[in-house]
């Protein structure tokens, strides 16, 4: 894999931008700024940006930061957790000197000079995490925290398919080299509001559940408001519904006036459902993605294809 290659690159750019996908989740944070301070940490004279919309729901793991007028093409932009350039956040990868992919989706688009790509990773930060020790950089608590909250969020707490002995043997390593106290950290990740909870039980209450087992539920503004949470609120609860008997696949759509779209997560426990999702502006994961079609009709089509999978799945 291309781990030295990157880490040649790194050292030989002054300038630096590191970049991740649009609605960004820990691991798309965890990656970019937990990679940004692992430059600087070995490389302090060097000038390195994280860029993207900030996410003040995950202000823990960092701030992003202001672009200042920089030479593009003299500088190397640095992508992680992003598998296609519609979903970069902030940054025109035309624009650079050379740019570098790290992620861990299922190829999409080719976009990088260097595509450093292992579907099977857990996370993009499992990768960090690599380059990290492939390179012998040095790291602190400050960068494997992020790093560390990034894989655990990813792999749900170490539950998911794409967690390996790889994914342990790093993340050792990393808790070992840097002496970090990692259940200090689960506060941050795990700590919901009272009103989440109260949300989850109308979600509990009021999602449908076909017959080959597609568990949905639609969810309007105006209920939305009703429980005064946002958009991205369902989304965040998913992962409590996916292990549940029966259920082979999780669609939860809310409404989001704002962007124009329905926001649509969507978990699988055994049907591939990344295909469906890419129909209707989506994509991600075999099992775990997202989608934003435009209208409920819309949303209703995808339920059927959905559906349709659970149906021919054994
Ligand atoms: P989420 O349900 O938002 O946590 O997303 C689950 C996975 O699907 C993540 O890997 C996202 O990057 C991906 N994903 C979410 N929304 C989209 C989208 N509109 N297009 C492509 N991938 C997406």
């Amino acid at each position: 894999m291309y781990y030295k290659k990157i880490g040649k690159e790194i050292k030989r750019y002054h300038t630096i931008i590191i970049a991740r996908h649009i609605g960004p989740d820990p691991d798309a944070l965890g990656s970019s700024i937990g990679l940004k301070e692992l430059i600087l940490n070995n490389f302090p004279k060097k000038q390195v940006y994280v860029v993207g919309a900030p996410a003040s729901r995950f202000k823990y793991l960092g701030n992003v930061d202001k672009l200042p007028e920089i030479d593009y093409s003299k500088a190397l932009l640095i992508v992680t957790d992003t598998p296609d350039t519609k979903r970069i956040d902030g940054a025109d990868h035309t624009k650079f000197a050379k740019v570098i992919k790290i992620d861990h989706h299922p190829l999409v688009e080719k976009f990088a000079d260097i595509e450093l790509i292992d579907d099977k990773a857990s996370s993009a930060s499992q990768l960090i995490i690599e380059l990290a020790k492939i390179n012998h950089f040095r790291l602190n608590q400050e960068i494997a925290s992020k790093l560390y909250l990034g894989v655990v969020a990813d792999t749900n707490r170490f539950l998911y398919e794409y967690t390996s002995y790889k994914t342990f043997e790093l993340v050792a390593w990393l808790i070992k080299k840097t002496n970090l106290n990692f259940t200090s950290l689960y506060d941050n990740l795990y700590t919901k509001s009272l009103k989440e909870i109260v949300f989850s039980g109308y979600i509990s209450l009021n999602m449908q559940i076909t017959e080959a087992g597609l568990a949905y539920i639609k969810l309007t503004d105006n209920i939305l408001k009703k429980f005064d949470v946002d958009p991205s609120t369902a989304g965040n609860l998913i992962e409590n519904y996916n292990n549940v008997d029966k259920i082979k696949v999780v669609a939860f759509c809310s409404e989001d006036k704002g962007n124009n779209c329905i926001k649509c997560s969507i978990r699988s426990k055994g049907p591939i459902i990344n295909e469906i999702a890419s129909h209707y502006s989506g994509g991600g994961h075999i099992y775990a993605s997202g989608a934003r079609p435009k209208t409920f009709e819309e949303v209703d089509k995808m339920l059927e294809e959905l559906n349709k999978i659970c149906q021919s799945f054994e």
